[in-house]
């Protein structure tokens, strides 16, 4: 009666065991499966009795053979479980994925478990591989990690141009005024541009022609630096570029080229052509800058002169 109440059970565990949405897999120490449950045989499209007697790598040759090896080694030896997570991997046995048409991947994603399986007189030479689908989760992970990431950009951009607005602006001159002052880098000017007359662009053609010249002027500003170059809207009509381990006399030299492109540049908008000018302030930062807004200062200062003398030139503070 006992007896058959334990084939009873048996058969029932073994019931729960084939349909539970989990992949088991039993493997001898020659990597040969023994057992494969019905997640692995729907999800492989390998049926349990052809999977019977083969070795996990002719069953699935993509798998990185040596790497797996040596953790089923390390189980069989210290008779300890081993986990592997998606994190480190996204996934041991390349199932499609049921779930979710994703962006971040048409696989399952998977957490693996590797556990020795202990004979009745303690020796291993089985282990058991148990699989979960954890692809909610990390699609889950994948798509918060985007939406911080454009949160992030966000508070970093400005909206019009797409440039880095006057916050990241402030953020980066700090950090380059801090480097400077601590001895450990340097010659590095800021530029400050400001578009002559823009009012009478708002005035005569709108509003909205000021934006679409102000996200041109951004694009000729982006493309005419070099990388490490920090372009950003300082405000309003007004640009400011950190020019990173360069001297004024070569900052002069970008200045020029870039006041003489806008120069020369036609500004196509919905209202006709258009002509600009800018004008720019520039600073080399040095001994005699005690804060951050000296430095900013001399070059505001530069600026004004470069407009105070007729516009569409380049100052350099003194
Ligand atoms: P100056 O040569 O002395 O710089 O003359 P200006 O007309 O450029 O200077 P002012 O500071 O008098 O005018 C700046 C104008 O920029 C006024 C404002 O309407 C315009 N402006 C500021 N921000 C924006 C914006 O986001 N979009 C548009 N279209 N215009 C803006
Ligand atoms: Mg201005
Ligand atoms: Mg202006």
């Amino acid at each position: 009666m006992t007896q058959q109440t334990d084939m009873t059970e048996l058969h029932w565990l073994f019931d729960m065991l084939q349909h539970i949405d989990v992949g088991l897999v039993v493997i001898n120490n020659n990597y040969e499966v023994e057992l494969w449950n019905g997640f692995m045989e729907n999800h492989s499209g390998v049926s349990s009795t052809s999977a019977r007697q083969r070795s996990l790598f002719d069953i699935f040759p993509s798998i990185n053979q040596n790497w797996l090896q040596q953790k089923l080694d390390t189980v069989l030896a210290l008779r300890t479980p081993i986990y592997i997570s998606w994190e480190q991997r996204p996934y041991l046995f390349p199932f499609k994925s049921y779930r979710a048409i994703t962006s971040i991947s048409e696989l399952m994603f998977q957490n693996v478990v590797i556990r020795p399986i202990n004979n009745a007189n303690g020796t291993v030479n089985h282990l058991c591989l148990v699989v979960y689908d954890v692809t909610d989760v990390a699609v889950n992970k994948a798509a918060l990690s985007a939406v911080n990431r454009k949160l992030d950009q966000l508070s970093k951009t400005d909206g019009l141009t797409d440039l880095h607005n006057r916050a990241s602006l402030d953020r980066a001159i700090k950090l380059t005024f801090d480097a400077y002052i601590k001895g450990n880098s340097g010659p590095h000017s800021l530029v400050i541009v400001d578009i002559d007359h823009f009012k009478s662009v708002n005035d005569n053609y709108g509003h909205q022609t000021g934006d679409a010249v102000l996200q041109e002027m951004a694009k000729m500003l982006s493309s005419g630096s070099r990388r490490g170059d920090f372009v950003g809207r300082y405000g309003g009509e007004e640009f400011c570029i950190l020019l990173l381990n360069t001297t004024q006399e070569n900052a002069k030299i970008y200045c020029e080229k870039i006041r003489r492109q806008v120069e020369e540049n036609v500004f196509k908008t919905s209202k006709g052509d258009l002509n600009i000018t800018i004008s720019l302030g520039c600073s080399e930062l040095n001994q005699a800058h005690d804060s951050i807004e000296q430095w900013v200062e001399s070059a505001d200062q530069a600026l004004y002169s470069a407009k105070d003398k007729g516009r569409n030139q380049t100052v350099v503070a003194d």
